[in-house]
């Protein structure tokens, strides 16, 4: 295989970081399946502008909540460009409130669409990775999975499993020649962050050594890293991009 040219599966990349990682795949050469929920529009313009770069996409409807639409989307996929190579896990929901306050589906959404669609996705990825004893998964967690904060109860205990999930399916698949690892962002402008109002959000960049929110292609360019031949021995990772806000 021209490793050149791999498949690479974005999820809920029409928009934010995810449409930035699809089009770092794209430009790295490979074909990007574009995955999305309800932005059709967006996903759309992002192949068109896929394919006036050069390069090839796809978009595929799908909610990876759900365990027969990712079996759907991954049957798609293949189809129409053949097996994934690379995963990225980036669809991802905010339902915040206090605990107290928190409903039930407000705790089920998040968990469902931030932890369960990576397990889901992961499951059918690594049959064909380990066939072709190559693959690459990236799974987009939070700087929140690893600090918590006040009113993301659900969202940090999601982006924590996703750290849980990706060191384990590390483990069980890094004798197959698949890495997996996840990638931390703390501010990053998107539509995810605003709707913070000015004052949390002039004290966020306050606690950001760099001094400044982070764009969603700086998560894609550790993600393009990690997708690399070059990054064969890393795996089982958390890696944080966001500007210094927390050190281990
Ligand atoms: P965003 O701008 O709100 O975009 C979220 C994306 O996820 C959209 O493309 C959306 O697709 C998709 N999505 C949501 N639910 C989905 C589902 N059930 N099935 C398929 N796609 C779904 O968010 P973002 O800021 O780019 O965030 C991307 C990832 O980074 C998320 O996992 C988020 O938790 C994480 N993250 C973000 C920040 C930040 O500061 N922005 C910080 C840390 C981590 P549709 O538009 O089609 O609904």
């Amino acid at each position: 295989m021209n490793p050149d040219r791999r498949v690479a599966l974005v999820t809920g990349s029409g928009r934010g970081i995810g449409r930035a990682i699809a089009l770092e795949m794209a430009n790295l050469g490979h074909r990007v399946a574009v995955n999305y929920r309800s932005s059709s529009s967006a996903a759309e313009s992002l192949v068109a502008e896929i394919e006036s770069l050069g390069g090839s996409a796809v978009a595929f409807k799908a909610d990876v909540s759900s365990a027969p639409e990712v079996e759907r989307l991954f049957s798609e996929t293949e189809a129409a460009m053949g097996p994934v190579d690379i995963l990225v896990n980036n669809a991802g929901i905010t339902r915040d409130g206090l605990i107290m306050r928190m409903k039930d589906p407000d705790w089920e959404d998040v968990i469902r669409t931030n932890l369960l669609s990576v397990f889901l996705t992961t499951r059918q990825a690594v049959r064909n990775m380990a066939r072709s004893r190559w693959g690459r998964i990236v799974n987009i967690s939070s700087v929140i999975g690893i600090i918590g904060n006040a009113g993301q109860a659900n969202y940090a205990a999601a982006k924590a499993g996703v750290i849980g999930l990706t060191k384990s399916t590390a483990k069980e698949f890094g004798s197959r020649g698949i890495t997996v690892n996840a990638v931390a962002p703390g501010f990053i402008e998107t539509d995810m962050t605003a709707v913070l109002d000015e004052k949390v959000r002039s004290q966020m960049v306050q606690q950001i050594p760099v001094g400044r929110p982070g764009r969603p292609e700086d998560v894609a360019a550790v993600v393009r890293f990690l997708v690399s031949e070059e990054a064969s021995y890393v795996t089982g990772q958390v890696i944080a991009v966001d500007g210094g806000m927390t050190m281990a």
